[in-house]
């Protein structure tokens, strides 16, 4: 396999790093002293990229660079450099429209594909403290800020049309990682693929269900439909609880490589999404039978949360001077008719939100559970069987979710049916 690399691009490592880091002045001073005093510790947990953490006497960095290949598979999988590119961009967009809610970037250097930012400490990756039985009292009023700031400031509610399809042309080579989801979550879980793997035997008959559910594939080919078309927001594209650092006092979203202008509930569900499923996998973590239902319950207040707060907040930027987009525009909704007329259309659009934050989450529960990557919440259940009970419910709950959304008219129609399904033995293969 021949990987296309610009000309000046190497892959760094902890040999290499300090010397490249010392020639910016800059970072060499956010380090201090000499480059040999510096510590270069490699991240271990990335999927796609190499990830560094850089420390010297006067602070550290982080430093991560992508390769022309998917880390974890190796060259065979070839990915291109450009997502960094993209993940720069996409930083520097939220650091304008959510600003304190992601790693401030130091240094970006195009040919190496690299960025250097500030090393977030002593952050864990939110995923992590949730399996642990962390609670994160900022988590909602942060996490709420930084999507419905990114998402409304770059929608056509907040920009003219000229700004907004700059954004779209800016975006709209990122389509290799694109193409990761729409293959990994929109279409290969519903069909045999080589990439799916999934709680064997146990949960042989359900993963057999979804491939035979014509309702269900239907309703997955209109969400990629969505995923494929609707340019109506940069969305982080990849914005579950690996993709978040947290402290109890502080909330920042990481890793933006797969933006790009798509339907503002894929973000949302992958919140939603990676909230219920962290619910059902505490089953599988708690030290003794109820020892988690206080945590439990903080889980679904969260998720609720998520979605009430997120509301309430693209609702107040829709009604202040930001509007100022070429959607609706002002002229057809002038004197108190036309504003009570567009605030009632507000409200139709976010239940319309609503519905689609369902419709992904509900892609990405099933995605996690049948197909190539699934996530340690439920993965770091040992015991198979207690696994696969776990998953059986996340999964029949999403099935729900995305073929009848209807039965869930509220956020807490999801939360009460997550709760009811907690008490459901599922049959087993
Ligand atoms: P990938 O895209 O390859 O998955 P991530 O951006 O998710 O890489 O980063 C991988 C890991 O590196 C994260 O899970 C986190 O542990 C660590 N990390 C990434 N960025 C930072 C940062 N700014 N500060 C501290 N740790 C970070
Ligand atoms: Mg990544």
């Amino acid at each position: 396999m021949q990987l296309e690399v610009p000309e000046g691009y190497r892959p760094q490592d902890a040999g290499s790093l300090p010397a490249y880091l010392a020639e910016q002045p800059e970072l060499r001073s956010a380090l201090g002293g000499a480059p040999e005093a510096w510590t270069v510790e490699e991240v271990g947990d990335g999927n796609l990229n190499l990830v560094f953490k850089v420390r010297g006497p006067a602070g550290g960095l982080a430093v991560k660079q992508a390769l022309p290949y998917v880390r974890l598979v190796g060259e065979s999988w070839p990915l291109p450099l450009s997502r960094a590119h993209y993940e720069h961009l996409a930083l520097s967009q939220e650091a304008r429209h959510a600003p304190g809610l992601v790693p401030a970037v130091r240094h970006y250097d195009e040919t190496l594909a690299l960025i250097a930012m500030e090393l977030l400490e002593p952050h864990i990756i939110l995923r992590q403290g949730m399996i642990a039985g962390t609670r994160y009292p900022r988590f909602v009023e942060d996490i709420t800020t930084f999507t419905a700031n990114t998402l409304f400031h770059t929608s056509d509610l907040a920009l003219t049309a000229a700004a907004k399809k700059d954004l779209v042309a800016a975006f709209a080579g990122n389509s290799a990682l694109c193409k990761i989801t729409e293959d990994l979550i929109f279409t290969e879980p519903y069909m045999i693929a080589d990439n799916n793997r999934w709680t064997s035997p146990q949960l042989d008959p359900y993963a057999a269900r979804l491939r035979e559910d014509g309702d269900l594939k239907v309703a997955i080919s209109r969400l990629k439909l969505r995923f494929l078309g609707d340019a109506q927001a940069l969305i982080h594209g990849d914005l579950h609880t690996g993709s978040i650092m947290v402290t109890e006092s502080d909330t920042r979203v990481i890793d933006p490589e797969f933006a790009f202008m798509g339907p503002m509930g894929f973000d949302l569900g992958a919140l939603v999404a990676n909230l219920l499923l962290n619910y059902f996998s505490q089953d599988g973590h708690e030290e003794r039978p109820g020892a988690r239902d206080d945590y439990r319950a903080w889980v679904l207040e969260t998720t609720r949360g998520v979605w009430a707060s997120f509301g309430e907040k693209f609702l107040a930027l829709w009604r202040g001077a930001a509007a100022a987009g070429d959607g609706y525009p002002a002229a057809l909704f002038q004197g108190p008719l036309g504003a009570a007329r567009l605030d009632q259309e507000r409200k139709a659009y976010l239940d319309r939100l609503y519905r689609d934050t369902l419709g992904f989450a509900a892609a990405k529960m099933i995605r996690r559970i049948v197909g190539l990557a699934h996530n340690i919440d439920l993965e770091w259940i040992e015991d198979p069987e207690r696994r696969a009970r776990c998953e059986a419910r996340a999964l029949t709950l999403a099935r729900e979710m995305m073929v009848n959304p209807g039965a869930f008219p509220s956020i807490g129609d999801v939360a009460e049916a997550a709760a009811e399904l907690r008490g459901w033995v599922p049959k087993l293969g």
